[in-house]
């Protein structure tokens, strides 16, 4: 594999970020443990070249993510606006973490796109999605890394910073790590990743309390949620391997959903027997969105971009469609389903 981290490009960005006086550091729309967690982490290891940097993100993330070290100087752009343009205006080097186009910042898109359009800027992208958008000065992407946090490990290496990476960092690279990876699951999995989730615990970090705050932290109202969509509102199509769940707005709110309250879901659905394609459909106030996963040679990545204004990775990626009904959504989706009956039906 091709390091992205070439030396020359690593040592220049080193010297451009320790001469500047305004950093700041974005991640995309919904922030997810990936965004935060590498976000914080990359204000850590600047922070150990006295290199100050401001984290604003499109808006908030799940209560589960409460308690990243670091987090509490945090600018939201769905609470100030003004305040986090004004940051990306000012700033001299704005870094896009876990996304690789304007568009996936929300809110906060059209002020990084301007700050990678204005000459005194220079825009930084560190991600692992597939098809970059060519609007930064600086991409550094690797579709095949499990995460951004990973490569924000890499780049710490790459910068000669290893020892740099203390507990509270190493909280935040190992909560991207895991959320990521699904606890070290996922294909994208390597022996490196293993290697830098071994250097991480050895700074010290609590591992398991990590896992502990992530993952059992659910709220009666949660459990009760997810059991009403798996017992009530899974349809599973085993002649396409393919199971859909969704949730309307009205359902949602019955259930007090919070954010990230639905987010294991489609994992769930993907997790029957001889399923293959499993996708979670969800009502928002302006948008219907979709989190679609598969298994093996199945791209869901090509499914979202295809016929959801979507993307993200071969077996994970998701979708939007702003201005359609759930109901049109979900049964445009099942309409889909013979047209990949082949691709579906291909591995045993
Ligand atoms: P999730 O289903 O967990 O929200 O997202 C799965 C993957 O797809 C993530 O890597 C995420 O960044 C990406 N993704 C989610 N929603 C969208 C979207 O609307 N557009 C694109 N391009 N990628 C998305
Ligand atoms: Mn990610």
């Amino acid at each position: 594999m091709e390091d992205v981290f070439k030396q020359d490009v690593v040592a220049e960005l080193k010297g451009r970020v320790q001469e500047a006086q305004r950093v700041v550091i974005t991640a995309h729309r919904s922030p997810d443990g990936d965004a935060i967690g590498s976000s914080l982490a990359l204000q850590h290891l600047l922070a150990r070249v006295d290199v100050p940097s401001q984290v604003v993100m499109p808006d908030g993330y799940p209560d589960f993510l409460n308690w990243l070290p670091g987090q509490d100087d945090v600018q939201f752009h769905d609470v100030d606006p003004e305040v986090c343009e004004s940051s990306l205006l000012e700033a001299e080097v704005v870094f896009c973490l876990d996304y690789n186009a304007p568009s996936r910042a929300g809110g906060l898109g059209p002020a990084v796109a301007n700050a990678a359009s204005q000459e005194g800027t220079y825009v930084v992208v560190i991600d692992h999605h597939q098809q970059p958008e060519e609007f930064a000065d600086l991409l550094l992407s690797d579709p095949l890394t499990g995460s951004t946090a990973e490569l924000i490990y890499r780049l710490t290496l790459a910068w000669d910073m290893a020892d740099d990476i203390q507990a509270d960092m190493a909280s935040c690279l190992y909560c991207g790590l895991i959320t990521d990876t699904g606890s070290f699951r996922f294909s994208s999995v390597t022996p490196q990743t293993h290697a830098m989730a071994a250097h991480l615990l050895g700074t010290g970090m609590d591992h398991s309390k990590v896992h502990s705050l992530i993952y059992d932290a659910c709220r009666l109202d949660q459990i009760r949620l997810t059991s009403y969509a798996l017992g009530q509102k899974l349809q599973v199509f085993p002649e396409y391997h393919s199971a859909i769940v969704s949730l309307s707005l009205d359902e949602l709110m019955r259930f007090n959903a919070q954010k990230g309250d639905t987010e294991g879901l489609v994992n769930r659905a993907l997790s029957i027997e001889g399923i293959r394609f499993a996708v979670f459909v969800k009502e928002d106030v302006d948008r219907v969105k979709m989190s679609l996963r598969s298994t093996g040679s199945f791209s869901v990545r090509d499914v979202a971009a295809d016929h959801f204004n979507g993307g993200g990775h071969h077996n994970a990626a998701g979708g939007a469609c702003p201005g359609e009904s759930l109901d049109s959504v979900v049964s445009r989706l099942i309409g889909l389903l013979p047209s990949y009956a082949a691709q579906l039906q291909d591995e045993g």
